[in-house]
C-alpha cells in the first residue's frame, strides 16, 4: 500500500464510520486474530465496528478478547445482511477473492461500501477500493500491525490488539518456524509482548486445549499416513466414518498435514478429508522449498494459497481424489526430486 492510499485511508477514518470486518470462510487463527486486532484498534477511534464471520470457527479460538461479539453470517443471516448493506467501509481480511467468503460472496460483491483488502495470499482479485497485499508477509496479523503503524497509531496497540495479532502470527508461522518468519516478524512479536500479549498463555489457549477424542483422531490419521519416497511425498486420508468415530469437531484436523512434512526427505505433504455433508473432499497441501503447492492446487484442486501451504477441494470420492493426486505426481517428478 503506497503513501497516497494510507493518506486517503487516514482521512477516511478521521470521522466516525460504520465498519464491517470480514475474515474468510472457516476462519483460522490468522483470520480471527487479524479481524479482532483491527476491531480493537478501530473501536478506539470511535467507529461503529462489527466483525462478521461467514461461519463458525474452532473452539481453540474462542478465548480471544472480543471473540464473543463476532456475528456469524450463516446462522445470523438477517442481522448480518442488514449490517452489511448499511455500512460505509468493509475490510476483507486474510483472503484474496470474494468466493473465499463463502455464502457472503454475493452480499459483499453487491455492496457499494468502500472495500479495503489486507491479505498475504497470491494473486489478489481487483475488487477492493484499497488493496494492501504482500505475499512475503508471514500473516495478515503482521500486516494489520504494519497497517496500524503506517497510520501513525502504534501507541493504540493495546493489550487486546496485541493479544489478537500475536495469536494470528503464531498460528500462521507454525509458532515462528515457517520460512515466512523474518527478523521483522520477531521484532513485531517482541513489540506485541511489550504491549501486553501474554505469549505463553496465548500458546496454551490455542495448542493445549485438546480433547481426548481429537488426539485419538490424530492417531487414526497417522496410522493412515502413506509415503511415496520416489516422489518425496506423504499423504494422509480421513474418511467421514473415521471423523464420526472420533466425534470430529471443527478444527480437530488442523495441522495434521504437517506431520507428513516432518518426515525425513519429504518435500510434499497432503491430507484428504471427506466431508459428506458438503459432498466434497477438503484437501490441504504443504511443501518445502520452492515446490509450489499453490500452483498444484490451482491447476488440479480448485484452490490456491501460498507457495508452501495451499488448500483445495474435490467433488470426486476420497479414493478417486487420492488416485488423481498420485496420478499427477510424475509430472512434478523433477520439481520434487530437485528440492
Ligand atoms: P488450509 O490447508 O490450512 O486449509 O489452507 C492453507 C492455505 O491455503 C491458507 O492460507 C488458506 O487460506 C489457503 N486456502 C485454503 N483453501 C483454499 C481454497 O479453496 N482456495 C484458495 N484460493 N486458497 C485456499
Ligand atoms: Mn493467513
Amino acid at each position: 500500500m503506497n503513501k497516497v492510499n494510507i493518506t486517503d485511508i487516514k482521512s477516511l477514518l478521521s470521522s466516525k464510520k460504520k465498519i464491517i470486518i470480514v475474515p474468510h470462510k472457516n476462519p483460522d487463527g490468522d483470520a480471527i486474530g487479524s479481524t479482532l486486532g483491527l476491531y480493537h484498534y478501530l473501536c478506539q477511534l470511535n467507529h461503529d465496528v462489527k466483525v462478521i464471520s461467514p461461519n463458525e470457527y474452532p473452539h481453540f479460538l474462542k478465548w480471544m478478547p472480543g471473540e464473543n461479539s463476532i456475528l456469524k453470517y450463516d446462522t445470523q443471516t438477517e442481522v448480518c445482511s442488514t449490517l452489511t448493506q448499511d455500512t460505509d467501509i468493509i475490510f476483507t481480511l486474510d483472503f484474496n477473492a470474494l468466493h473465499r467468503a463463502g455464502n457472503m460472496e454475493s452480499i459483499l460483491s453487491k455492496s457499494e461500501a468502500i472495500k479495503i483488502m489486507i491479505d498475504h495470499h497470491q494473486a489478489p482479485d481487483p475488487y477492493p477500493n484499497f488493496t494492501y497485499s504482500d505475499v512475503s508477509m508471514s500473516s495478515t496479523c503482521e500486516m494489520v500491525y504494519n497497517f496500524i503503524d503506517m497510520l501513525g497509531d502504534n501507541e493504540l496497540i493495546n493489550p487486546d490488539v496485541a493479544t489478537c495479532l500475536y495469536a494470528g502470527i503464531m498460528t500462521d508461522t507454525g509458532s515462528f518456524r515457517f520460512p515466512c518468519t523474518t527478523s521483522k516478524t520477531h521484532r513485531i512479536i517482541a513489540d506485541l509482548i511489550d504491549k501486553g500479549a501474554k505469549n505463553s498463555e496465548i500458546h496454551n489457549n490455542i495448542y493445549d486445549t485438546n480433547s481426548y477424542q481429537k488426539l485419538q483422531l490424530l492417531g487414526c490419521a497417522l496410522s493412515n499416513l502413506k509415503v511415496l519416497p520416489e516422489y518425496k511425498t506423504a499423504y494422509i486420508t480421513l474418511s467421514q466414518d473415521e471423523l464420526n468415530k472420533f466425534d470430529y469437531k471443527k478444527g480437530d484436523t488442523e495441522g495434521i498435514v504437517n506431520y507428513g512434512l516432518s518426515l525425513n526427505n519429504i518435500v510434499l505433504a497432503a491430507i484428504f478429508i471427506e466431508d459428506k455433508q458438503e459432498g466434497i473432499i477438503k484437501i490441504s497441501l504443504r511443501s518445502k522449498g520452492d515446490f509450489s503447492v499453490n500452483d498444484m492446487s490451482r491447476s488440479y484442486f480448485n484452490g490456491g494459497g501460498h507457495i508452501n501451504a495451499a488448500g483445495g477441494r474435490s467433488e470426486s470420492t476420497l479414493e478417486e481424489t487420492v488416485e488423481k493426486f498420485i496420478s499427477i505426481l510424475p509430472s512434478y517428478n523433477n520439481a520434487l526430486n530437485n528440492e
